[in-house]
């Protein structure tokens, strides 16, 4: 078993490059500076990256010569449409744009992975391939890496990702079987009714007489449709309708999403939201329409993959370092499409820095850089043990 530790000095320059980044964040696939700055750090140590993947992508391979299987090592460019407030000298310097979700410690630990398999190519089997992927908070990026044949030529065995966690101690690597991030779609259900005078409610058909019946049928969907131990979440964040206090509402637009671990239930859900929708028009006279958008499905690990990564992990940080989760993220990630096509492990890399936020997507969210070293080291392990054979 190979060994991975940083070089002092390849750390120094990782933290540099991370902060970097950080202070010019950018969004889903505008990330044109920071794709530069991995072409370049690749090219440096001596890999022949092709940029402009799906846009703004980035992707190099290392061939060892030496049989074995290819395997993909995934991170995500993008920064969150949010101003920073953290305290940090680095702080972002692009108002309304902040790297508030980590992704750029993720670049940084896909260039540590990559510098510490080039150093030991010689000792090392198969292919790896380094992807860095726009867009992913958008969760828009990996469909288009993967249109773009991001997955192809040379073929990808095996995928390894990884997302940083305030959840877990830095210096710690979580992991969970199966279905460890949830689903997530996008729905709009737009009600149109006749507008009227308001004093004389038969002049109209009141659209708003469909939003009690839709918020409880997705209560209703939850609690009645799907097995108790199933995780469903219908929830509705945005309601708009009405022109003024007495006129008839001719027309509201609910916006919500849906999560599930389990993507058959997933279909289930939207279907008996088409049901509602139908049973609701006809009852209130309105029309209602539903648009559904899935814009990830579940991401589900490979058992084998994942077992060989945590094993390669072990054995490289310590079987200390590994955790465990006891329970999946209802968040999603777009690292899931990867997941239908290859056999795929997602890692959660420990960044919880003490006294500050433990929520992504916060203004003050603050990514442990201490993350950059047991990130890479882990990527790298275990690509290293699922190239070997
Ligand atoms: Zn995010
Ligand atoms: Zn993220």
């Amino acid at each position: 078993m190979t060994t991975f530790s940083l070089l002092p000095g390849r750390y120094d320059e990782l933290v540099r490059i991370r902060r970097d980044i950080h202070r010019h964040p950018e969004l889903a696939f505008a990330e044109h500076r920071t794709a530069a700055i991995v072409r370049r750090d690749l090219a440096a140590l001596g890999l022949a990256p092709l940029c402009g993947v799906a846009g703004t992508g980035v992707v190099a391979v290392l061939d060892t010569g030496r049989a074995g299987r290819t395997v993909g090592l995934r991170v995500d460019l993008d920064a969150l449409p949010m101003t920073e407030t953290a305290d940090v000298p680095f702080k972002s310097e692009v108002p309304g744009t902040a790297h508030t979700c980590g992704h750029d410690v993720h670049c940084v630990i896909g260039l540590g992975a990559a510098s510490l398999l080039c150093e030991r190519r010689d000792t090392l089997r198969g292919r790896f391939k380094f992807i860095f992927q726009p867009a992913e908070e958008t969760l828009e990026g990996a469909r288009a890496m993967i249109e773009a044949g991001v997955l192809d030529a040379p073929a990808v065995d095996v995928l390894l990702g990884c997302h940083n966690s305030p959840q877990l101690e830095t210096g710690r690597i979580g992991y969970r079987h199966g279905a460890s991030m949830a689903s997530s779609s996008a729905f709009v259900i737009d009600v149109r009714g006749t507008a009227g005078h308001a004093a004389h409610p038969r002049s109209g058909v009141d659209a708003l007489q469909a939003l009690p019946m839709l918020l409880a049928g997705l209560n209703a969907i939850r609690a009645k449709e799907v097995a108790a131990d199933q995780p469903l979440i219908l929830s509705v964040g945005r309601i708009q309708g009405g022109r003024a206090r007495n006129v008839i509402c001719d027309s509201v637009t609910l916006e919500g999403t849906c999560r599930t671990l389990d993507d058959a239930v997933r279909d289930e859900a939207e279907a008996a939201l088409r049901r509602l929708a139908q049973g609701t028009a006809m009852a209130t006279r309105t029309t209602v329409e539903v648009q559904w958008r899935t814009l990830a499905p579940a991401l589900v690990n490979d058992r084998e993959t994942l077992d060989r990564a945590i094993r390669a992990i072990g054995s490289c940080l310590g079987a200390g370092a590994l955790v465990e989760l006891d329970a999946p993220s209802m968040g999603g990630e777009d690292f899931a499409w990867y997941t239908q096509r290859v056999p795929a492990a997602h890692l959660r890399i420990g960044s919880r820095c003490a006294g500050r936020s433990t929520q992504l997507h916060q203004s003050d969210y603050f990514c442990d850089e201490r993350a950059i070293e047991s990130g890479a080291v882990a990527l790298a392990a275990a690509a290293a043990e699922l190239a070997s054979s």
